[in-house]
This record gives structure tokens, C-alpha cells and sequence, in this order.
């Protein structure tokens, strides 16, 4: 019909004005992922007070033969509309937990893991499903699994999204908004989701050091938070500067190369063990 042969062309123009990789990636990351070249990174995210790695965010990675590196922000855009969103999402959550096992049961049986959802995977009627299927097999706990959606998608997709959300975590899982502080969520629209923890966007993050308001401004959202019984985490900190501002206004959680880079599972070392920010810095 026009409308969809309207939204084609403009992808095929989006496509063309990229450099063309777009149908390229789209044709190569069906064999990329049946050949295993889809890989998992895992980022520390540290309780600021002790300064320990309480869980990983899992951050996929796939270096495409001719262009290189690709961001995942562009190829999982490429999943959404070429189909393959779950099956990448399924690989990069059956990935995370065999690899990370060994880590949690060092760790003593507890460890965070945040997986990025997208607005298809999340919409798609059978992800609750394949989530359980995969947690199940690995004995992974879904009490240990913080599912991380943004705001627009909430906004966009709302009621089917919000549905998956109530069941999902009717199962277990942990529900954070991700780059919180970049949309336009009300705080009783907040009020109304079902949600446990807020993770402050990077560009707001970036900020707090230097302008007075902007960290007043996280004061009074940790607090909110902290009122609505939700946990906070910081992501993108890059400078001690930030760290000493995140702790002074009670944020618990951070994430950000302040503390630890994205890396892949066997760099990881047990929290238990070693105070994270202190060997890795
Ligand atoms: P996100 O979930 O908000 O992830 C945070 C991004 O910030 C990651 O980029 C991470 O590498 C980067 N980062 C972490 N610390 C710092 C820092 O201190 N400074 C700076 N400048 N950047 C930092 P990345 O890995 O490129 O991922 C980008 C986005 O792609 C993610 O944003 C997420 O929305 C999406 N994404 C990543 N992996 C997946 C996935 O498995 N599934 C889905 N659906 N989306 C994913
Ligand atoms: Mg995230
Ligand atoms: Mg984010
Ligand atoms: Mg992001």
C-alpha cells in the first residue's frame, strides 16, 4: 500500500545517505549470527559506597567483515526492521548467562545483569517466553536480570510494551528506563510504570560536575526516586569529579569508564574478591 511504499523509500534513501552499509548489514547479520560473530561485552556497574562491581550491563559487539565495527545502536535498528531482533536478543541473553555464570557462582550465586530490550523484541508476543525458556536452562535467577528499556520506547509502543513489562516482572525481572532524563516521562506517568530502578542518562551525567543546577537537579531526582522506592544508577561517569558529586547526593549505582570499560567475560574479575574500582583504574 502507499503509506508502507512511502516508509520504504525513505529507509532506502536513509540507507543510501548512510554510505549504503545498511543493506549490506542487514544481508550479513543473519550469517554473522549463525556464525557465532555476534559478540557479548560486559560493562561493571559499581555500589558507589563500596565501591564494588555488583553487576554487568551486557553491550553486544559485531565487527562486520568489510566495514568494520558497527555501532549497536545501528545495527540493532537493522534487526528491528529486518526481523532478526529475536534472535540477536535471544543469543546476546543465552551468551550472557553461560558466560557469566562461573562469575555470579564466584561471586557468591548473585549477580546483576542488564540486558538492553528493544521496542519490537519487547512487543513481540513470544519474548516473555524465550526469556523464561533461556533463564530456566541456565538456572540464571530472573530476580538477577534488570531489563532496560527507554523512555520513547514507552512512549511509543506504549501499551503493548507496558504489558510485557507487568509480565515480565510478574516472572521476576527487574525493569530499569534507560537513558532516563532524554524523553518526556511525567513523573506520574512514572508512577504508573512498572519499574525498579532509573539509570541517568550519559549527557545529563556529564553535566553535574560543572553546573551547580544540574547537580541540584540529581539531588532532587535521587530523592524522588528514592521516594517512589526506585534504585538509581549513573551511567557514562568519566571523571572523579562526577563520582564525588554522584556520592555526596546518596546515588547508589554507577557505570561508566571512570570504573570499567565494556569487556568481554573472561576480563571480568569475581566482586567478591576485589573492590573493582581499586584494581581496574
Ligand atoms: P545504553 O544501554 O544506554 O548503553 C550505554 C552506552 O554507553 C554503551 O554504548 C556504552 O559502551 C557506553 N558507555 C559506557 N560508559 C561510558 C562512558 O563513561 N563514556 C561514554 N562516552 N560512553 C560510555 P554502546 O555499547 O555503543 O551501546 C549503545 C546502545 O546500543 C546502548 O545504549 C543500547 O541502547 C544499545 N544496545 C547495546 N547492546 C544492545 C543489545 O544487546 N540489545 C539491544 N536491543 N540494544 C543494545
Ligand atoms: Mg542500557
Ligand atoms: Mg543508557
Ligand atoms: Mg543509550
Amino acid at each position: 500500500d502507499h503509506a508502507l511504499y512511502m516508509a520504504k523509500a525513505a529507509g532506502r534513501g536513509r540507507a543510501e545517505l548512510d554510505g549504503g552499509g545498511s543493506s549490506e548489514l542487514s544481508r550479513d547479520l543473519a550469517a554473522a549470527l549463525a556464525a557465532g560473530d555476534v559478540h557479548v561485552h560486559f560493562q561493571p556497574v559499581v555500589d558507589l559506597p563500596s565501591g564494588r562491581m555488583t553487576g554487568v550491563e551486557a553491550l553486544v559487539r559485531w565487527t562486520h567483515p568489510r566495514l568494520g565495527p558497527v555501532s549497536p545502536e545501528r545495527f540493532v535498528a537493522v534487526a528491528e526492521e529486518n526481523g532478526l531482533i529475536a534472535a540477536l536478543g535471544e543469543q546476546v541473553l543465552r551468551t550472557a548467562v553461560t558466560q557469566l555464570t562461573p562469575l555470579r557462582l564466584a561471586a557468591g550465586g548473585s549477580l546483576g545483569l542488564g540486558i538492553n530490550v528493544s521496542g519490537r523484541e519487547l512487543c513481540d508476543p513470544g519474548y516473555p517466553t524465550r526469556v523464561r525458556a533461556v533463564l530456566e536452562e541456565s538456572g540464571w535467577p530472573a530476580s538477577d536480570v534488570v531489563l532496560e528499556v527507554t523512555e520513547s520506547l514507552l512512549e511509543g509502543q506504549s501499551s503493548a510494551a507496558v504489558a510485557a513489562l507487568h509480565v515480565l516482572r510478574a516472572g521476576g525481572l527487574r525493569i530499569a528506563i534507560d537513558d532516563f532524563g532524554t524523553g518526556y516521562s511525567s513523573l506520574s506517568r512514572l508512577d504508573t510504570l512498572p519499574v525498579d530502578i532509573l539509570k541517568f542518562d550519559s549527557s545529563f551525567i556529564a553535566t553535574i560536575a560543572t553546573s551547580p543546577r544540574r547537580a541540584q537537579m540529581l539531588e532532587s531526582m535521587v530523592g524522588m526516586a528514592g521516594a517512589l522506592g526506585l534504585s538509581v544508577v549513573a551511567e557514562g561517569v568519566e571523571t572523579d569529579a562526577q563520582d564525588a558529586v554522584l556520592k555526596r547526593v546518596g546515588c547508589t549505582y554507577a557505570q561508566g569508564w571512570l570504573y570499567g570499560r565494556p569487556i568481554p567475560a573472561t576480563e571480568l574479575v569475581a566482586p567478591r574478591d576485589l573492590a573493582y574500582a581499586t584494581v581496574l583504574r
